[in-house]
């Protein structure tokens, strides 16, 4: 069990800058995820803490100890990789207790651990086989059990289920997360995907460019992001971002952008702007006199059953023909067609307003609490 932390950290890769100014703090027990785009230093971030990288500057500690310059085999944290890396030659058995037979542990009790992590993760009947003998969810399998038997300090996971199918990813991000609540053991997990971010970590670091650009709980980033691309990136489908103007004009504060009007706060100062409106945040038209009306032409439905995804022309008038596209979640038993025209309102709360530089301006919204 572990605490760990990241303190000023850097790396260059000759002159690219890949990882900058990395600092956060890992609770012990903590289920943390690392999610951004390709490129943006997740894995490079994850390495370092592992001991497989060097960082160019700052320091890591496990338990308010520096490990920074601690070789990796000393670090007493278990990583699965993408590829599994599994040792071809080796039996299921023998892979699985590899790292207690390194620590001359005596055979007898290396195959009751094998055995005791290989029935917690189903896999007992494989114990025999080779890896090229297994499937690809099977594989992932045997190297979680491989990282269990070591009884880590913490989990180091760099997209461990990105080589699965759709619904096998889904079953087991369900596993991991149980598994690693049931051992209690400090996660860093590294994945480009912000399904799985969100589903799974405790608090999830979303990273942009080697920098870390928001830190939270998947609710705090998905209700409030400090920024255009956290909105951007979280949520399926994600926040709709729509670029316009902030204009003082006849003693209010406005957000203009094609087909939309909103009244801001009197602190906000004209420029570039860009709305956050949250999918379910469009609903069908209410009587609240403080949500915000206006109307919506559908352009294309996707019914899913139990919610249906619109995209929408938005508009602030019935008619009006500069429109915003905009993508809304409503409940699965609106049936719609092409062409049709929505009433629909949002509560002026629930929206988000960013500056010309894509960060979130508090209180931006009127009405809407600071
Ligand atoms: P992905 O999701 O594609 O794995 P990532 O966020 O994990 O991306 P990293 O693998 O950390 O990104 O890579 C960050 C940047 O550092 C990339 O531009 C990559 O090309 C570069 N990079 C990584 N390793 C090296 C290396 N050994 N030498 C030079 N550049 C590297």
């Amino acid at each position: 069990m572990a605490s760990i932390q990241f303190s000023g950290i850097a790396k260059d890769f000759g002159d690219t800058k890949v990882v900058c100014d990395f600092n956060l703090e890992i609770a012990d027990g903590e289920f943390v995820v690392l999610v951004g785009p390709s490129g943006c230093g997740k894995t490079t971030s994850l390495r370092m803490l592992a001991g497989l990288e060097k960082p160019t500057s700052g320091r890591i500690l496990l338990n308010g100890v520096d490990i920074t310059h601690v070789p990796s085999k000393s670090r007493e944290l278990a990583m699965v990789f993408q590829s599994y890396a599994l040792y071809p030659h080796m039996s299921v058995e023998e892979n699985i207790g590899f790292s207690l037979s390194l620590k001359k542990m005596p055979r007898a009790e290396i195959q009751r651990q094998v055995a005791a992590a290989a029935e917690r993760l189903e896999i007992d009947h494989l114990l025999a086989r080779k890896p090229r003998e297994l499937s690809g969810g099977q594989r992932q399998r045997v190297a979680v059990a491989r990282s269990i038997v070591r009884q880590p300090q913490a989990f180091l996971f760099d997209e461990p289920l990105s080589n699965l199918d759709a619904k096998l990813r889904h079953s087991a991000r369900i596993e991991i997360r149980k598994l690693q609540q049931q051992l209690g053991t400090t996660t860093v997990y590294v994945t480009h995907d912000q399904i799985e971010a969100m589903t799974m970590a405790d608090r999830i670091v979303v990273m942009e460019g080697g920098r870390i650009r928001q830190v939270g709980t998947p609710m705090q980033l998905y209700m409030n992001p400090n920024c255009v691309f956290v909105a951007s990136f979280l949520g399926a489908p994600p926040t709709n971002c729509i670029k316009g103007e902030v204009r003082h004009a006849d003693g209010d504060v406005l957000f203009t952008a094609p087909g939309l009007s909103v009244r801001l706060a009197s602190h906000v100062t004209d420029g570039p702007a860009t709305l956050g409106i949250r999918p379910e945040s469009l609903m069908p038209r209410t009587d609240n006199a403080h949500h915000l009306h206006l109307e919506g032409v559908v352009r294309f439905v996707e019914a899913l059953g139990a919610e249906t995804l619109i995209d929408l022309g938005l508009s602030s008038k019935a008619g009006s023909e500069a429109v915003s596209e905009v993508t809304a979640r409503l409940p699965g038993h609106h049936l719609l067609s092409a062409g049709q025209v929505l009433p629909l309102s949002i509560d002026r709360t629930s929206l988000r307003l960013f500056d010309k530089s894509g960060d979130v301006i508090e209180g931006g919204i009127a009405g809407a609490p600071r």
